[in-house]
């Protein structure tokens, strides 16, 4: 277990040398740039630094950070560093993010291009020849002799993260339109089944007027539109009244 670190002891000196940090300010900015002094705090035996508030325009909860530093046995303090820093009300812009982490499904425009990285875990090679370097166009060639067509294809965790992500997803069982459905996918006939391993848990829904027309629905995702859906008696159109015939004439009404 590591010991906390221990909090340095405030120099009584350094402390009270709040006019000789102000000063030092002074000597680099303008004094209308300079507010009140906010407080101090030691950083380490002897060294102090002192906060002034700043009022510069655009800067609201910056401030001037001035560290003052006494030697053993002496009576003044120097002055070690003048900075603008950004205080606990600070407005800061965002952390920077790299722009692939940025990107959100839905973002891509059309034209825009976002390759595959070279290490992408959902990638796999469709063949390689043992730890032997092999040259993209001879990868090529063997693929397509091989019949893959690809030269990559989805690794086992690339299926895992979308088996997840589709289970998840509002194309899952979790949902409110699954839940209040007659039945489940499994037992459509508007479900078309996948080839392959996630055709065990998946299919695509192949009904025109339902919400997921051709999109990928687990087998126990269900809606309303399911093809043995009947309607209860209660949702019945309502019976008409039989028809009421008006068989009277104009000359007829006249002769009252
Ligand atoms: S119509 Fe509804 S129940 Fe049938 S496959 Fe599509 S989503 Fe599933």
């Amino acid at each position: 277990m590591t010991k906390p670190a221990k909090t340095p002891k405030l120099d009584t000196v350094g402390a009270e040398a709040v006019d000789a940090a102000r000063a030092a300010l002074l000597e680099l900015v303008p004094e209308h740039d300079v507010g009140e002094h906010l407080g101090r705090e030691a950083q380490a035996d002897k060294v102090v630094t002192h906060f002034f508030d700043c009022t510069q325009r655009g800067y609201r909860g910056w401030r001037w950070s001035v560290t003052v530093a006494r030697a053993p046995r002496q009576k003044v303090v120097t002055v070690d560093e003048v900075v603008l820093l950004p205080g606990p009300e600070a407005i800061l812009a965002p952390e920077w993010l790299p722009w692939r982490e940025r990107i959100r499904p839905g973002d891509l425009s059309p034209g825009d291009l976002l390759p595959s990285e070279e290490d992408d875990l959902r990638l796999a090679p469709a063949y390689t020849a043992a730890d032997e370097e092999v040259d993209e166009a001879e990868l090529k060639r063997v693929s397509d002799e091989l019949g893959l067509g690809r030269p990559q294809v989805l690794s086992l965790d690339g299926r895992e993260l979308a088996a997840e992500r589709w289970y998840a997803g509002s194309h899952g069982p979790d949902t409110e339109l699954a839940r209040s459905a007659p039945a489940s996918c499994a037992s459509c006939g508007f479900l078309v089944k996948m080839a392959g391993p996630l055709g065990r848990l998946f299919g695509v829904c192949a009904n025109a007027f339902a919400n997921d027309d051709g999109r990928v629905v687990s087998f126990d995702h269900g809606c309303g539109a399911h093809s043995e859906a009947r309607l209860g008696r209660r949702n019945l159109p309502q019976p008409l009244p039989e028809p009421a015939l008006d068989t009277m004439r104009w000359e007829e009404l006249e002769t009252f």
